[in-house]
């Protein structure tokens, strides 16, 4: 293959890769290349249909686009409409349901009460006051209890978010709560986003579109590592797969949570009531249970409905899912950033390159941020 005929070549399809892609061959009319190690396109974002159901699923979890970003949101409706979809959680504890993230009503099901939304600050101080921190959270924990108190944390989220993590929550950091809304008020909403809904086509063809541009050629099954050294070094390369591996792991291995699912069909049209029914105790071994069919509610699905149990564990480096935010792994993937810093003409970035969580409208803003700042530039010449 002739690798220098292309003004770029991005490793990655995801949504960091696709959107970096989308952008030089439309905006730029330069050939790009996209070299995909897996078998189909549209990285963690990806959906099929499950054969049994005809229902579609979301093959590496369930991903809800929200954003507030008016320029992502802009930018996405240029590939699909949305839906109505409206994400809401629940969570089992001790056999029953309640609402999560913590809102008014799991607060008043909790403790037996019913408290209106004035008297919830009171109500919660109380029961902080049984642990006094002399300084401000330092982590996960901490922040927890300071938000909401010992026991609601030991009910809800310390069970999940061990099953999770695997790791004791005193040594993650505070900011994976922050995803976390904890409500005063009855309101149900997972997210605090302006926007939400799921791709009315699926994401697959949100993908399919932003790569059908007859500039971009795509590389499915193909493991960058195995060609890179073919690649002339002047043509600028974009990387969006785990940092540590472009480094060849020089400092150590950076750590990942990955996933895995149980799919089952069974003979009702509906299974558990919603999408996603989280299960807060540890001695439950899976964290949460995703029905997809409630994702669409416009569709007409048959009469069997498909449910997929989620399990977290320890990433062998085969599927890199969560980047572990810990202090160790953050002071590693330091010295990675330092190393990228250094590269002429490679940019490391998405979930993976800059190990951060990133949710798909973070991804697809940071992708629209360095195809401006640098890639414009570099690529136009
Ligand atoms: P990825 O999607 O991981 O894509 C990276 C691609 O690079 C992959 O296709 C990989 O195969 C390829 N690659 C890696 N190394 C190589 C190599 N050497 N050669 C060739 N190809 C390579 N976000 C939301 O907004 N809402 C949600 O509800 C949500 N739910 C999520 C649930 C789960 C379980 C997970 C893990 C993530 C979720 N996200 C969600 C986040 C979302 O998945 C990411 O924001 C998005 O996938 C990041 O895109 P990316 O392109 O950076 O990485
Ligand atoms: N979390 C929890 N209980 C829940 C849901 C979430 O303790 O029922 C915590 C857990 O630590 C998790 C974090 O909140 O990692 C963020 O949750 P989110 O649903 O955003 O995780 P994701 O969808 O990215 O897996």
């Amino acid at each position: 293959m002739d690798y220098s005929k292309y003004s770029a070549i991005i490793v990655g399809s995801g949504f960091f890769g696709s959107v970096i892609a989308e952008r030089i061959a439309s905006e730029l009319k330069k050939p790009v290349l996209v070299i995909e190690k897996r078998n189909h396109i549209g990285g963690n974002s990806y959906s099929e249909i499950d054969p049994m159901t005809g229902i579609e699923f979301h093959t590496y979890g369930t991903h809800i686009f929200h954003t507030s970003n008016e320029k992502v949101w802009n930018y996405i409706h240029k590939f699909t409409e949305f839906n109505s979809y409206f994400h809401q959680v629940l969570t089992t504890y001790k056999g029953k349901v309640f609402q999560m993230p913590i809102n008014l009503e799991t607060i008043n099901q909790f403790y037996n009460v019913n408290l209106k939304p004035y008297e919830v600050d009171d109500f919660l101080a109380k029961e902080k006051a049984k642990d006094k921190f002399d300084q401000p959270p330092r982590n996960f924990e901490e922040k927890a209890i300071s938000l909401i108190g010992r026991p609601l944390y030991e009910a809800f989220i310390r069970g999940y978010t061990m099953k999770q993590w695997n790791k004791d929550p005193k040594e993650l950091p505070e900011f994976i709560l922050n995803r976390l809304p904890i409500r005063k008020n009855y309101n149900e909403s997972y997210y605090f986003s302006k926007w939400q809904g799921i791709p009315k086509d699926g994401y697959g063809k949100i993908f399919e579109k932003m790569l059908s541009n007859p500039l971009i050629t795509t590389l499915l099954n193909t493991n960058f590592f195995d060609i890179q050294e073919k690649i002339p070094s002047s043509i600028p390369l974009v990387y969006s797969g785990p940092i540590d591996q472009y480094f060849n792991y020089k400092f150590g291995r950076l750590e990942y949570r990955t996933l895995h699912f149980e799919a089952e069909v069974h003979p009702y049209e509906d299974y558990q009531g919603t999408s996603v029914m989280n299960y807060a105790e540890s001695s439950v071994p899976y964290t949460r249970i995703h029905e997809p069919r409630h994702l669409h509610p416009e569709r007409e699905y048959g009469k069997k409905t498909l449910t997929i149990k989620e399990f977290s564990s320890l990433d062998d480096g085969t599927n890199p899912y969560y980047p572990i935010n810990d202090e160790k792994n953050s002071s590693l993937v330091k010295k990675y950033r330092e190393e990228a810093s250094k590269l002429n003409n490679v940019f490391i970035s998405g979930r993976l390159g800059d190990y951060k969580y990133f949710d798909m409208h973070e991804t697809i803003a940071a992708a629209l941020a360095l195809f401006e700042d640098k890639l414009i530039a570099l690529v136009s010449v």
